[in-house]
This record gives C-alpha cells, sequence and structure tokens, in this order.
C-alpha cells in the first residue's frame, strides 16, 4: 500500500528555533534588548511541570531569557494577580504565560483576562481570540499549537485557500483557534465535537483534517479522504511523562491512505514551543519597534 509523507515538525521547529536565535542576537547587538518570557507554574502537577521545565529550556536554547514563578496549590488567586501586574509592567518580560490548568479554587477568565494584550503570548486574552475571529483586525498573538499546526501547512506547500478542512475538537486553546485561522486562510472549515452525528461522513470530505481530540485513537483510517492532510495534535509522551504514547488519529490505517501526516511525538508538539518562542520574539520587537 501506498505510504505517506511523513510531517516532520521536530524539524521544521529546528528550522524555526535557528531563525529565532538569529533574530534575537541581531536585536541584543542592534539595541540591546533580549527577550523575556515570564512563566507562571501554580500547583504540583507533574505534566504541568513538565510542560514548564521544555519551555525555560527552549527559551535557553534560543537566548530568549526566562523568569519563573512557581506557587503552591492552595495560593490565592490575588498573589497570581499580582505577579501577573508586575509582569505586565516589568520592561525586562516581553511575554507572559500562565500554565493551564489552574488549580480548581481559582478563575481561569480572571488570570486570562489580567494579562496585558501585548504580552498575551499565549493567545488567549478574549480579546485576542475575539480580533482572530473579525475579519480586518489582527490578533497581537495567535495561540500556539494551532498556530503551529497552520505553520506546518505553510512551510510544507500545503495549499489551505479554497480546500474543504475539518478541526475535530472546539477547546478555547486548539480546535476553536484552529478553526478560526483556517478559515482566515480561506478554508472551507467544519468542526466535529463530541455531539457531532456522523463525524467519519464529515471527515471524509476533508482536504486537511487537524485532530484536536481529547480521545485517543478515535480517527480510523476509513475515515479519511484518500489524499488528505492530517495534522494530528497528539500527545508526546516524552513531554508528558508516565502517559502511553496517545495518537487521536489510528495512524497505521490513516499512513496508507492519506497524502501527509504529522507524527507523534515529533509533530505539532515541537511546534507549539517554537511558536510560543517566535511570539516572545515578535512581542519584543513590537515593544521595542525593532524590525
Ligand atoms: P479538550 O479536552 O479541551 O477538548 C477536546 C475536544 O475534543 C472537545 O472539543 C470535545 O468536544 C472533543 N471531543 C471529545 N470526544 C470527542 C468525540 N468522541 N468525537 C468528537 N469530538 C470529541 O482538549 P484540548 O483541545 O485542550 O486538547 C486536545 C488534545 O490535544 C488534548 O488531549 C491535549 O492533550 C492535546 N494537546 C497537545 C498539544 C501538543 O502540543 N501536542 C498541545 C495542546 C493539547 P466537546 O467540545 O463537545 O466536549
Amino acid at each position: 500500500a501506498a505510504s505517506a509523507k511523513i510531517i516532520d515538525g521536530k524539524m521544521v521547529a529546528k528550522e524555526i528555533r535557528d531563525e529565532i536565535t538569529t533574530e534575537v542576537s541581531r536585536m541584543k547587538d542592534a539595541i540591546g534588548v533580549v527577550p523575556g518570557l515570564a512563566v507562571m507554574l501554580i500547583g504540583e502537577r507533574k505534566d504541568s511541570a513538565t510542560y514548564v521545565r521544555n519551555k525555560k529550556k527552549a527559551c535557553e536554547s534560543v537566548g530568549i531569557n526566562s523568569f519563573e514563578v512557581r506557587l503552591p496549590e492552595d495560593s490565592a488567586e490575588t498573589e497570581v494577580l499580582k505577579f501577573i501586574s508586575d509582569f505586565n509592567d516589568d520592561p525586562a518580560v516581553h511575554g507572559i504565560l500562565v500554565q493551564l490548568p489552574l488549580p480548581k479554587h481559582m478563575n481561569e477568565q480572571n488570570i486570562l483576562n489580567a494579562v496585558s494584550i501585548e504580552k498575551d503570548v499565549d493567545g488567549f486574552h478574549p480579546l485576542n481570540i475575539g480580533r482572530l475571529a473579525m475579519r480586518g483586525r489582527e490578533p497581537s498573538f495567535v495561540p500556539c499549537t494551532p498556530k503551529g499546526c497552520i505553520e506546518l501547512l505553510h512551510r510544507y506547500g500545503f495549499q489551505i485557500k479554497g480546500k474543504k478542512a475539518v478541526v475535530i475538537g472546539r477547546s478555547n486553546i486548539v480546535g476553536m483557534p484552529a478553526a478560526l485561522l483556517l478559515q482566515r486562510e480561506d478554508a472551507t472549515v467544519t468542526i466535529v465535537h463530541s455531539r457531532t452525528q456522523n463525524p467519519e461522513q464529515i471527515v471524509k470530505e476533508a482536504d486537511i483534517v487537524i485532530s484536536a481530540v481529547g480521545q485517543p485513537d478515535m480517527v480510523r483510517g476509513t475515515w479519511l479522504k484518500p489524499g488528505a492532510v492530517v495534522i494530528d495534535v497528539g500527545i508526546n509522551p516524552v513531554e508528558v511523562r508516565r502517559l502511553p504514547l496517545v495518537f487521536f488519529i489510528f495512524h497505521d490505517q490513516a499512513r496508507k491512505v492519506v497524502s501527509a501526516i504529522t507524527p507523534v511525538p515529533g509533530g505539532v508538539g515541537p511546534m507549539t514551543i517554537a511558536m510560543l518562542l517566535s511570539n516572545t520574539l515578535s512581542s519584543a520587537k513590537r515593544i521595542h519597534n525593532f524590525q
């Protein structure tokens, strides 16, 4: 059987990190500014701690400063808000990231709203999401995972304009912004979620599939249109230790049908972090008016 082209997210992310490294040192040499990312981790979740560690390491690898704040699970929301407010005012900080999910007693909306939209490198502020949804408006930042999915399509030269795209999942952080981005790029977009009837029929029509469903091995090979391009926002077990490798697409079957697909690991995961670095660099450039 034919075998799909593998979309190498690890390689593309490395390319992007190299470009960022060059830009960070050019900026430092020209105006003496080093981009800085503040990362807040509240609570003791192991997966969140691993994500934060990886983000810090990634910053170091491209020369971006990182500032980490760790607060205990039972911290008060006001304490978190105080740190955010200080980071909003801190000229050494160009990006602020609050690792989700937050402890249950905290109000996610209050906390995400408190991040200055000019430093909202995760792109989760409602104003940034709102602008993403509106014609003729430009968000200051686009959420990293969906941005990474689109960047992979671009760098591999897959056409989006005019194509039928299906996004599986409608979360605020992946599915919904992925659908908005595809629409901005002139795809015709359908969103499949847990209440969708006959998802397989809908997925089967798609030229482009982005799967961000919270359920492993859901999409079978028989669901996919021959020649489709598939981006699987699966989970990387290297990033989240102790979890089994989780594909949201049934890869063995899919690879016989589609023309190209991202692997897990090595697909979307590394792109997410590369986009975070890219957003932080863009923020520093914008704040300092450096081109
Ligand atoms: P959520 O759990 O917030 O959202 C999952 C979505 O999948 C929901 O919209 C849900 O629908 C939908 N869904 C669940 N079951 C089905 C089903 N049977 N059929 C159709 N749709 C279904 O997850 P996230 O969006 O935050 O993340 C998606 C996955 O991607 C997660 O498992 C996460 O671990 C992974 N991820 C990977 C990243 C990476 O860098 N590789 C980064 C971020 C996330 P409904 O809205 O109706 O409930």
